[in-house]
């Protein structure tokens, strides 16, 4: 069963009625930071068209089925989920010619039909990944889509987009959740209260740590940034950290850099908010924070190597070399 929707509210009332009233187009591109629910928007469109009342009640006949379904491994009849695989995070040829485990794959399954009155859904995510190949062979159907068809792109990283396919799509744009949304999700997931905060301060506005392993990982992440930052630390809590991205299997590897980079790039936005007599954003941290701020780091340089090795991470980069680099300018 997919997690609940919060949030979004004035977007989806938006999108459902255009969809009601046929004026939405068929070919959507929806963006926003990552984990902030844009595919559950996508899949409560998907779900709305099924529903006996086309509210996506929950509680009709049809809604039930679709909720019980797995929207990948089970989908339901009107939906094609599209996804990256594998360890190099990219959706390849193979995931559209084999979706639905159709032998024509995707073009077998949008040529089936429904009956006249349902519509169906090619949901696609995180369509930055989509490869020369994968990303060709889908224009092709976005310059003529089926009838009855609509495609919905989802991606955190439209910059990393064939502008091809962009120039295909409307824009739909999500914006970050609200603190208390996050918390709902939180407190639904059974998440404890005095967590949360903290969870809040490094979660920017998504859901991107609600997951218990990945709020660990970040955690044990932060602590090594910040010790190498205190001085404290050495070239063997990089290793540290690169023994976390092997365990880490289910990530792919140009993710978990950008990720670590991330991270640390919100540690010297911190730092330097400090030395302008600001707040904190990762409040927690912020002990830690104010004795880094004291302390000489060439603050630029780090952020320069930081932007240059995160232009430069979807080119599979060593992963050890490029955190090497960035721990020797740490004094
Ligand atoms: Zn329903």
């Amino acid at each position: 069963m997919p997690p609940r929707l919060i949030g979004h509210s004035a977007i989806r009332s938006q999108l459902a009625k255009r969809f009601e009233t046929q004026t939405l187009a068929k070919t959507l591109l929806f963006q926003g930071p990552d984990s902030i629910g844009k595919k559950l928007v996508a899949l409560e469109l998907a779900q709305k068209d099924l529903c006996e009342k086309k509210t996506g009640c929950g509680t009709c006949e049809a809604c039930r089925l679709y909720l019980q379904t797995n929207f990948i491994d089970t989908p339901p009849p009107n939906l094609l989920f599209i996804a990256p695989e594998g360890k190099a995070g990219q959706i390849k040829v193979e995931s559209l010619r084999h979706a639905h485990s159709l032998e024509g794959g995707i073009f077998e399954w949008l040529g089936t039909s429904l009956g006249s009155s349902l519509h169906k859904f090619v949901i696609i995510d995180d369509a930055h990944q989509l490869n020369s190949t994968s990303g060709n062979m889908l224009l092709k159907l976005l310059e003529e889509p089926p009838k009855n068809v609509y495609f919905i792109l989802i991606t955190h990283r439209p910059e990393a987009m064939l502008p091809t396919i962009k120039s295909r799509c409307e824009r739909v744009v999500l914006s970050p959740l609200g603190s208390n949304e996050i918390e709902q999700i939180a407190l639904s997931q059974s998440w404890d209260r005095g967590e949360i905060m903290t969870m809040l301060s490094l979660a920017n506005g998504t859901c991107r740590y609600i997951d218990s392993e990945r709020y660990d990982r970040v955690h044990l992440q932060m602590n090594t940034w910040l010790k190498i930052l205190e001085g404290k630390g050495d070239l063997r809590d990089i290793d540290n950290l690169l023994e976390q991205k092997k365990q880490d299997e289910d990530t792919a590897s140009n993710l978990w850099l950008r990720e670590s980079l991330e991270l640390l790039l919100s540690i010297v936005n911190d730092v330097k908010r400090i030395q302008d007599d600001a707040e904190p954003r990762l409040l927690f941290y912020a002990d830690r924070l104010r004795i880094i701020s004291e302390r000489e780091i060439p603050l630029r340089q780090l952020e320069e190597k930081l932007f240059d090795a995160l232009r430069h991470v979807d080119r599979n980069p060593s992963a050890i070399m490029v955190l090497q680099e960035i721990a020797f300018l740490m004094p």
